[in-house]
């Protein structure tokens, strides 16, 4: 049985990857501050023997006394709202977390996985983005603390692979949205979907003809599994690249939750990118993977997720 550390394993996707690797069979460790996640996400995996919750925060050095087979560094806050509540916070867990993951990584030879973002490519000139297009970052601006973070942790998993001959991945995530997303993390996915069913003003900021590309969550860890075992090191972005403007989606979401919400136009905030849809041409080539679920399908599930909980 391999056994695999999952750092912010209490969060949105971290507890998808938590719940399918243990369904693989592999043991799994979760290590959260519970910054941004929820014991909630993860409390029907705690039965599990195979299954273990440390309570940690990754910018402090880390110790597991067990051997271990991979690493997968996901912990960082992920939503605009909450990472410009703690920039110190995020900053630090792209930093000093992937620091003291790679090096525990290396110390138990263990594989290696960074969980980066679309947000490295900035608000980008070049779209849809390859992962040649280096990117169109603002350092200083409010974003800065989130994509500079991440953009460190790419270049310090790439040192680390180049130096140290760890076996690293890097997986760009573009938005992905599911079950387990907290409902008021301010991303524009719980947002509508909240606004929609209480009949309230659907937010749309700007004038909504800023496009993103939505992909389901089992999409996405079905992607991470595969490149978790792969022999790849270069960065791989995955998402869905069915791209849609926020209009279009504040639309789609009141047709599926049949809501009497207006669409209202409130101000774009800042350095929110214009445009965003992932090229995954090098996961189809060289994982075999795309996603699957259609955007109504996706939706759909999470519309219902959302209303039992
Ligand atoms: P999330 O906020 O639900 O999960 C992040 C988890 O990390 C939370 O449980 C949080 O408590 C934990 N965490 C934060 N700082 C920590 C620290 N210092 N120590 C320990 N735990 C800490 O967000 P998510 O959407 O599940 O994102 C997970 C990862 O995927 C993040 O690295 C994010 O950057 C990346 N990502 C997500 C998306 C997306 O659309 N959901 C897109 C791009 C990248
Ligand atoms: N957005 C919106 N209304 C909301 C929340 C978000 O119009 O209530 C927009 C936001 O300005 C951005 C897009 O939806 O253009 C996606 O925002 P999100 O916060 O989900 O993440 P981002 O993709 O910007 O990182």
């Amino acid at each position: 049985m391999k056994t695999v550390l999952i750092t912010g394993g209490a969060g949105f996707i971290g507890s998808h990857l938590c719940e399918f690797l243990l369904n693989k069979n592999y043991k799994v460790i979760a290590m959260d501050n519970l910054a941004t996640g929820s014991i909630k996400n993860i409390e029907h995996l705690r039965g599990s023997q195979n299954f273990e919750y440390l309570h940690h925060d990754v910018s402090k050095h880390i110790v597991i006394n067990e051997e271990l087979d991979f690493v997968l560094h996901l912990a960082s806050p992920a939503s605009p709202v909450d990472y410009q509540k703690i920039p110190i916070q995020t900053l630090k867990a792209g930093s000093l977390g992937t620091h003291n993951t790679l090096g525990l990584a290396l110390a138990k030879k263990a594989k290696y996985l960074l969980a980066s973002t679309s947000e490295v490519y900035g608000d980008p000139l070049v779209n849809p983005q390859p992962e040649s297009y280096w990117g169109n970052v603002n350092p200083i601006g409010l974003r800065g603390c989130y994509d500079e973070a991440k953009r460190f942790a790419e270049a310090l998993t790439m040192a680390y692979h180049r130096i140290h001959k760890l076996d690293t991945k890097i997986t760009r995530i573009f938005n992905t949205y599911g079950q387990r997303m907290r409902k008021n993390d301010g991303r524009v996915v719980p947002n509508f979907i909240m606004q929609a069913l209480k009949n309230e003003p659907i937010t749309v900021y700007g004038d909504g003809k800023q496009t993103r590309s939505f992909c389901y969550v089992d999409d996405l860890i079905e992607g991470i599994r595969k490149l978790m075992i792969s022999g790849i090191n270069e960065p791989v972005n995955m998402g869905n690249s069915e791209e849609h403007t926020i209009l279009e989606f504040a639309q789609a979401i009141k047709k599926l939750t049949k809501s009497k919400s207006k669409i209202t136009f409130n101000p774009l905030p800042a350095d929110d990118p214009h445009v965003r849809c992932p090229d995954i041409a090098k996961a189809r080539q060289l994982l075999g993977w795309q996603p699957k679920v259609g955007l109504n399908e996706g939706l759909a599930r999470t519309i219902e997720w959302f209303k039992s909980n």
